[in-house]
């Protein structure tokens, strides 16, 4: 049996790492793992996640199943969280998943079964996952444009002339905030302008939101999705606690499917909770509980909160310094976007050789693509990083 399976694809961020890690040199830089890093290079445990977990150390007397959607607790908090008071709690069925990964799976997998004839439209770039697990379902897909490599900015026009090209009961997906890769974002404008095509056409909105906090802030990273959520009459959400709780390995997210009509709510529940029974049963609880700890419990709460505003205020710093060194060094504007861009990645609009070189010459490691995550940067290495972004003749 075995003999009839293919090779994988190598995963090319994985490879990215291990190059990295085999590169002798001292003075290498890492700007293409995913994760959030500190200026020393560390991805460290927040504090309010410290402090729950020891509470919940004490105060846990079972480690007996949860609901089938998880704790309701979790899924309470979070709704709050993302969706703020855009719609009521009960227009909203959600389940815990394991990360957002598992969110924007069992999407997927509801989607399937809910709208067999639909075909998915994903921005040109998006995190490479979506298009993988899509194709691994044999859902139909399309793209739309989304990056203008030009400006560094949304190819809006673009956006609504290829999203015009869909039909009734399509599924857009769209990022929530801090797009992955380009780091480029529909202003709220934009968002209503999406909005009302999708009204239009009789699409329905699939929002990845997998960096609240990251952008703007947590209420302002939300806008877009909330303004989706209460205005459309069927909204699917995916949200992941990763980034802005930095709890990446408890495999944390949730899946929200949000309806005007409320008396869909509960077969919508249902639903979520038979897809959690056949893919793994119980969703993974220790992550959610410590969200739901921290969300729902004062002093936790501010101090998370303060913890991600350093974080994105720190990333925001590093973004426009880049921005500066750069518009220093190039004596032009053009390098401008970094500054614009939100969360975690910019795309740097760099050819694979460009990029190459910038790795070989310089030792600097970002995605073929010209990813790079700016989180892995600090203050000593900004100015390297412009000086070999000029040299490399981007
Ligand atoms: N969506 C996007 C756009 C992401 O970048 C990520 C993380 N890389 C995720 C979803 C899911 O992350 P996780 O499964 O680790 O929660």
């Amino acid at each position: 049996m075995l003999t009839n399976l293919k090779p994988q694809p190598a995963d090319k961020i994985l490879q990215l790492m291990q190059m990295f890690k085999d590169d002798p040199r001292d003075d290498k830089i890492d700007l293409g793992v995913g994760v959030y890093k500190d200026a020393s290079g560390n991805t460290p445990v927040m504090r309010a996640i410290k402090a729950a977990e020891k509470q919940l150390w004490e105060a846990e007397t079972t480690k007996a199943y949860t609901g089938l959607a998880g704790d309701p607790a979790y899924a309470d908090a979070m709704v709050a969280l993302v969706l703020g008071t855009s719609v009521e709690r009960d227009q909203v069925a959600a389940a815990a998943t394991p990360g957002g990964t598992g969110a924007i799976r069992q999407g997927l997998e509801l989607i399937r079964m809910a709208a067999p004839d639909a075909t998915i439209w994903l921005s040109n770039p998006t995190w490479p996952n979506h298009p993988s697990i899509i194709k691994y379902l044999g859902i139909p897909m399309q793209e739309y444009r989304y990056f203008d490599n030009e400006t560094g900015g949304v190819d809006f026009d673009g956006m609504l002339e290829d999203l015009g090209k869909a039909k009734a009961g399509d599924i857009v997906l769209l990022h929530g905030c801090c797009h992955n890769p380009t780091g480029a974002n529909l202003t709220l404008p934009q968002w209503a302008e999406v909005i009302a095509l999708m009204q239009d056409m009789g699409l329905t909105p699939f929002v990845d939101i997998a960096y609240q906090g990251f952008g703007d802030g947590l209420e302002d990273d939300a806008a877009g999705v909330r303004m989706v959520a209460s205005e459309m009459p069927e909204t699917i959400i995916a949200a992941s606690c990763s980034k802005n709780f930095g709890i990446y390995r408890e495999r944390t997210g949730i899946l929200m499917a949000v309806g005007q009509d409320k008396a869909l709510h509960k077969v919508t529940q249902a639903n979520l909770a038979f897809l959690n029974r056949q893919n793994y049963s119980f969703p993974p609880d220790h992550g959610a509980r410590l969200v739901s700890m921290i969300l729902t419990d004062d002093a936790l709460r501010a101090d998370w909160q303060a913890e991600l505003e350093e974080v994105r205020l720190g990333m925001l710093d590093l973004r426009k310094n880049l921005a500066s060194e750069l518009q220093r060094l190039s004596g032009s504007d053009r390098f401008g976007f970094l500054g614009q861009h939100r969360g975690m990645f910019s795309r740097l609009g760099a050819t694979p050789e460009q990029v190459e070189t910038l790795r070989r010459d310089h030792g600097i490691y970002m995605i073929g693509d010209s990813r790079m995550n700016i989180a892995g940067l600090n203050a000593k290495t900004v100015p390297i990083l412009a000086d070999a972004i000029i040299k490399s003749g981007i």
